[in-house]
């Protein structure tokens, strides 16, 4: 795991981690659902073996992107969007408006004035710091740690002898051809087809984050 960011609280020295997430709008339960998901759960169990300092939590800074659309070829956000009147841009809507690019060449001081506090303070939320209790942290520790022990024990399996991928590995029908042929997973032939892998259509996986050994 790399944690986003570590504050120190000035005033009592807890520590809180910070994660930025982008996200087209926040629902109702999103911070409920964060506060159960195996990331909030890991980072803040790791942060408190890791420095044995008391720990407020982790709060989740939520920057609101808007959703896709495929006509402007980009997210609909006052970021990179405005509502037209003729000449006159706007970051909200009004009747008779039509949706626009903003102008790429926009300097800092023009974006500055061109979201008002309130349309910028609307693009973004916050969990405020979420701190799962010790029982709730250890729980999914030994869950994960228990989850990767059969992973492992799986691959090993497989590696020895490859016929048992396909009797071996779990697949998910449901995902598989989700959004349609032309988004069909990559997956598809080796899961259902006999593929074998091979040189040519993979390349060994290279983790996102590579493990930093200083740190
Ligand atoms: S094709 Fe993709 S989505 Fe379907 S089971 Fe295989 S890996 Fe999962």
């Amino acid at each position: 795991m790399r944690m986003d960011q570590i504050w120190r609280e000035r005033t009592t020295g807890r520590l809180l981690i910070v994660d930025f997430k982008t996200l087209a709008k926040p629902d109702a339960n999103w911070g409920e659902r964060y506060a159960m998901s195996d990331q909030t759960h890991s980072y803040v169990q790791a942060l408190t073996e890791r420095t044995h300092e008391p720990v407020l939590g982790i709060q989740y800074e939520g920057l609101l992107i808007g959703t896709a659309d495929a006509d402007l070829g980009c997210q609909r956000s006052p970021y990179v969007t405005a509502y037209a009147k003729g000449q006159t841009l706007s970051p909200t809507y009004s009747p008779g408006s039509r949706v626009v690019r903003l102008p790429a060449e926009w300097d800092d001081a023009t974006w500055q004035a061109w979201l008002p506090r309130p349309v910028l303070e609307s693009l973004f939320c916050t969990t405020e710091p979420l701190l799962p209790t010790t029982a709730q942290l250890l729980q999914t520790k030994a869950a994960t740690v228990h989850a990767e022990i059969q992973w492992a024990s799986l691959a090993a399996e497989v590696e020895a002898d490859p016929s048992k991928r396909e009797a071996c590995i779990e697949r998910n029908p449901e995902a598989c051809l989700k959004y349609g042929w032309g988004h069909a997973c990559p997956y598809l032939h080796l899961c259902w087809s006999g593929f074998e892998p091979d040189a040519d259509t993979f390349t060994p996986r290279v983790d996102h984050h590579a493990a930093d050994p200083t740190s």
